[in-house]
């Protein structure tokens, strides 16, 4: 007997997105086939002095949705330098990503991704509907039955399907889980810091790092036992990110919350036993960021009623690996997948379920080797080399593909 629940929809769900982060945005432009309200605690208006690179996993899934490259102006990540601390090269490899995985590394400034992402979500151009962004929309409670939230001044809004992409501190998550989750403080802490490319270039030892050399434009890295340096281009090469993760005990004042200040000088002080070159890009720091990196084990589940979690809200992970948004770029695609035009309000919960299950095992375990590579495997852990890495992480074509290596039936 058919399952009544599957019969197709003659009208749009009513979808609620928690949050306009990276994973908002993308959910929302995920669905724009149905109506899509996105409710953002903040005004949106704050600059993350800041990057985020876009592996090719999520690049591929960018591009489909309409990323325009032009707009974004990001250089892309042509080779890897891994050096020591004391500047000897360990390794420096070529990465051809458009040719092993279909896609380029995408090098961006935080800003330029997050306004692609908001003008594909919102645009009014192509057939189907732009979703709406409403700003200082704090969510204070969600009802995951019910599929219902409730503003901060009071207004309650309900919906089919509720997505929740509010970051680390979701309170989604304590409405799905029943019990409020707080991510453990792994021990680290990273600087974060955007450098005017011309101060770079003026000093020919460390030019190429912002510039490129004769392969392009590439990802630095200096790494000593406890603490590393990366560095590389973002915003047409205007700029130089870095990252700098060292241990809490020397990252005075560091909280979980992205803009608190840092101070270059205790910077530079962390990496004093660094060669010349590290110290010079640091000694060009004038105003940084510090972020208390946290770890987080995979969540009971992600889903409850009409409620599912995506992004850092489901499984927040160290940086090491540089997958935090392109996990929740998948998320959202699957979702996409997952809640065609014909989903009937009905059927939500049992294919919210289904999304899960296609995106849990995989978004675990790269929060798994992320959290392996930061702090090391924990006992009984299988140790995955960078290469085997790369191959699980960027060899990913959406969530279709996915269920069916699975076995999840996919609805049309
Ligand atoms: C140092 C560092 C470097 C990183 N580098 C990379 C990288 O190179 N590549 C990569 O892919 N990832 C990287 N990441 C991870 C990546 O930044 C995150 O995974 C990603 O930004 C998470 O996006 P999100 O939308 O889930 O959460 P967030 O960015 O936290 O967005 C959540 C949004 O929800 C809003 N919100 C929260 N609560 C409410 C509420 N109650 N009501 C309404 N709105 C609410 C917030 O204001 C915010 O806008 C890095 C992370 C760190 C810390």
């Amino acid at each position: 007997m058919p399952d009544a629940s599957f019969a197709p929809n003659t009208r749009k769900l009513d979808v609620v997105v928690i949050g306009a982060g990276i994973a908002g945005l993308a959910a929302a432009t995920a669905l724009r086939h149905h109506n899509v309200t996105v409710l953002e605690q903040s005004r949106l208006k704050e600059e993350i002095g800041a990057a985020i690179h876009l592996a090719p996993n999520a690049s591929k899934i960018a591009l489909k949705w309409g990323l325009d490259l032009d707009k974004l102006g990001s250089p892309e990540a042509n080779w890897y330098h891994e050096l020591g601390a004391d500047g000897n090269t360990h390794f420096k490899i070529p990465i051809f990503a458009k040719k092993e995985f279909g896609a380029p590394w995408l090098l961006n400034h935080r800003v330029d991704l997050h306004n692609e992402l908001k003008r594909l979500a919102t645009t009014e151009e192509g057939p189907i509907s732009p979703a709406t962004i409403r700003t200082a929309a704090k969510v204070i409670r969600v009802d995951c039955e019910e599929g219902v939230v409730e503003l901060q001044d009071g207004e309650v809004i309900k919906a089919d399907v509720i997505v929740a992409a509010d970051g680390i501190h979701s309170v989604a998550r304590t409405a799905v889980l029943g019990n409020q989750l707080v991510a453990k403080r792994s021990g680290h802490s990273a600087y974060r810091a955007l450098i005017p490319a011309d101060i770079v270039t003026s000093n020919p030892r460390i030019a190429h790092i912002v510039a490129g050399d004769a392969q392009g434009t590439g990802l630095t890295t200096y790494m000593g036992p406890d603490r590393r340096l990366v560095a590389y281009p973002c915003r047409r090469s205007q700029y130089l990110n870095i990252v700098a993760i060292v241990p809490d005990s020397e990252a005075e004042g560091s909280t979980e919350q992205w803009q608190v200040p840092g101070r270059p000088e205790q910077l530079l002080e962390s990496f004093s036993a660094f060669c010349d070159d590290a110290k010079n890009i640091l000694r060009n720091v004038s105003s940084c960021a510090l972020w208390q990196l946290r770890e987080q084990d995979p969540l009971e589940t992600w889903t409850k009623g009409k409620v599912i979690l995506i992004g850092d809200a489901a499984h927040a992970m160290l940086p090491h690996q540089g997958q935090g948004g392109g996990q929740a770029i998948e998320d959202a695609e699957a979702l996409g997948v997952f809640l065609p035009s014909s989903t009937s309000p009905s059927s939500v919960p049992e294919l919210l379920k289904r999304a899960e299950k296609v995106r849990y095992e995989r978004a675990s375990l790269i929060q798994g080797f992320s959290r392996a590579k930061a702090l090391g495997p924990r006992e009984g852990e299988k140790v995955v080399n960078a290469q085997e890495h790369a191959q699980y992480n960027f060899g990913y074509n959406g969530a279709k593909e996915w269920a069916e290596k699975m076995g999840v039936e996919v609805p049309v």
